[in-house]
């Protein structure tokens, strides 16, 4: 059987680490906050957005909430945002997806500073991820390859598999694992055989968001296996992830549950970054 990765384990110490920085970071008269920007009722986003506010307190990091309704006007968001990037108090943005659909998202989002970008999805701070200087990377990202790094020591030449190219997680990821000398492959919707291309792969990391995509015929005896799919079974509250896990975890060496997983991660990432954007 697989070694699990508890996620919710690895995040609660991460955070003490955190706390304690925000501890130092207060001693120099400084209060870190982020604002939470978020627009129309998508449930899951709500859940995700109180989640947040939690742990920022919970690390000692303020936080407000920007409610804004479903049949918010462009301009709006973008006003608020203007006037958070002029606001000195403020050191971390995060505009919450998925949007309505009237809304564009990378127009809005491009208009956070990149300095307070906290989820590093503007363009300027992508581009500096893939040409390799220093930026803020999105959170869920950084918080497979820290899972990654509880089991494997060195990943460097090691083959990794990425499913999914969204800019908020699969693209950036490929990044972060080439830029610690993985050999990568990306797949997508339009990828041919992908069992066989994940077979090969010794860290497999599923971004698809199809339950239980990925069955134990992608997988390597032995491989580490990180699910960062989050989907609803019918409207449901149960989560499951794009691993079938009492499948895979007879054949893998390590894998990642869902819940518990990388969630934690992310939202720890959060905080991480915030006080990494504090001057
Ligand atoms: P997304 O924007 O919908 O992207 C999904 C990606 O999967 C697309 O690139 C798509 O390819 C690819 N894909 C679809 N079918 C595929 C197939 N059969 N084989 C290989 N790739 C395929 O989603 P996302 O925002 O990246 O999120 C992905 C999942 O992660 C969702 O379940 C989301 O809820 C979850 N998530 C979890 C966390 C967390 O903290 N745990 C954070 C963020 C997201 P094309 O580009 O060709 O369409």
């Amino acid at each position: 059987m697989a070694k699990i990765i508890n996620g919710k384990e690895i995040a609660e110490k991460f955070r003490n680490q955190i706390k304690e920085r925000a501890i130092e970071i207060k001693k120099r008269g400084i209060e870190p906050h982020i604002a939470l920007i978020n627009t129309g009722d998508d449930p899951a986003s709500k859940i995700y957005i109180a989640g947040k506010e939690k742990l920022a307190a919970s690390v000692g990091i303020s936080s407000t909430v920007h409610k804004f309704s479903n049949d918010t006007e462009e301009n709006e968001i973008a006003e608020l945002i203007e006037k958070l990037n002029g606001d000195e108090k403020t050191h971390a943005i995060l505009l919450q997806s998925p949007l309505p659909r009237h809304l564009q998202f990378r127009r809005l989002v491009d208009l956070i500073h990149p300095s307070k970008d906290v989820d590093g999805l503007t363009t300027l701070n992508q581009g500096k991820l893939f040409t390799g200087e220093p930026t803020v990377a999105p959170c869920t990202p950084l918080g497979v390859l820290h899972l990654l790094h509880t089991v494997h020591e060195n990943i460097a030449g090691l083959h990794a598999v990425v499913l999914g190219r969204s800019s908020i997680v699969g693209k950036p990821l490929a990044q972060l694992l080439l830029n610690a000398n993985c050999t990568v492959t990306l797949l997508h919707s339009y990828s041919k055989d992908p069992p066989d291309i994940c077979k090969t792969a010794d860290l497999l990391i599923s971004a698809v968001g199809k339950p239980l995509f990925i069955g134990s015929e992608f997988v390597k005896p032995g491989a580490t296996v990180i699910d960062v799919g989050i989907s609803r079974i019918d409207g449901s509250k149960k989560i499951v992830g794009d691993v079938d896990f009492e499948e895979v975890s007879r054949v893998a060496g390590a894998i990642t549950p869902v819940p518990n997983g990388v969630g934690p991660m992310t939202i720890a990432y959060l905080m991480h970054n915030t006080l990494g954007l504090v001057v």
